[in-house]
């Protein structure tokens, strides 16, 4: 099962997010048929968005992320709450690119140039928008830019996620670390020499290490304080009753029209790639709850 550990070091000056997300990022995959290239960047977002979902104070909150760029995968949308559900797609599942030269998945040229766009859903009337241009298109140098850019806040996020011969997510997961204004030097020293120097956030797990080992690892010498254990899934809320009340939304003429001329429609859902069909005489259904 996947998890997010929030947590402190150093008394507090500095907190920690850290995240196992395999069967979210297999999920995605399942729902997507992504290739390996965009399995890794759809599941980087989507472990960075159920950390920053984590984040949120309200339990109506929600946070996306949008990537929009100019590879061949075009970009994706990430939305999470802060009960750790997290949902997402890709504009473009299918992308066909060399690997790296070390060897690891290109997912910097499969998104090219663009932006990154941060989206605070807070209950207010207007969202928090914060949006910076893709500093490195590897998602995780670019959440940090942004923390540092739009929040003001020194952040270091790592976000990794292997895929299997398969195409099967073999390993997923990443952290947030933030260190508060008041923090120590030394353990901001610390810390820089060890985020220089650690394994790869997927080969530590590969190598067997749960994300309670990987904090120690990071902040074992600096008390870590265990605060909270979350769950975190795929989870897409679309059904067909809300497909039903947005199809009756569009309003008496639009709905006469659609059964005019197509006497079906098809509503996907975008975020779990899921296909609502409704035949003429449901259209007609929904046409007699029409009010407008
Ligand atoms: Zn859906």
């Amino acid at each position: 099962m996947d998890y997010i550990l929030r947590a402190t070091a150093g008394d507090g000056s500095v907190r920690v997010f850290i995240a196992n997300t395999k069967e979210t990022v297999q999920q995605a995959f399942l729902h997507h048929k992504t290739s390996p290239v965009m399995s890794a960047a759809l599941g980087r977002a989507l472990t960075a968005v159920s950390i920053m979902g984590i984040m949120l104070k309200s339990d109506d909150d929600l946070v996306t992320i949008k990537i929009n760029g100019n590879g061949l995968g075009k970009g994706l949308v990430v939305t999470g709450d802060n009960k750790g559900s997290v949902k997402g797609y890709p504009l473009n599942p299918v992308v066909d690119i060399p690997l790296k030269p070390n060897g690891k998945l290109d997912v910097q040229n499969a998104l090219g140039e663009g932006s990154l766009t941060v989206i605070k859903d807070m209950g207010l009337k207007e969202p928090y928008v914060g949006q910076i241009p893709l500093v490195s298109g590897e998602i995780a140098e670019d959440l940090t830019y942004y923390f540092a850019k739009s929040e003001q806040t020194p952040s270091a996020v790592s976000l990794g996620v292997l895929v299997d011969r398969d195409y099967s997510i073999k390993q997923a997961g990443g952290f947030i670390i933030q260190v508060m204004p008041d923090a120590d030097e030394d353990i901001i020293n610390s810390l820089e020499n060890k985020l220089s120097t650690i394994k790869p956030f997927t080969t530590l797990l590969e190598e067997g290490n749960t994300i309670e080992d990987i904090l120690n690892i990071l902040l074992g010498n600096f008390g870590v304080n265990i605060l909270d254990k979350i769950p975190v899934k795929f989870y897409c809320n679309c059904s067909r009753e809300r497909v039903e009340k947005a199809l009756i939304s569009i309003g008496k003429h639009e709905l006469e029209t659609i059964i005019k001329e197509d006497k079906k429609a098809t509503l996907h859902c975008h975020f779990c790639n899921k296909d609502y069909d409704f035949n003429e005489d449901d259209l007609k259904t929904l046409l007699n709850e029409c009010t407008k």
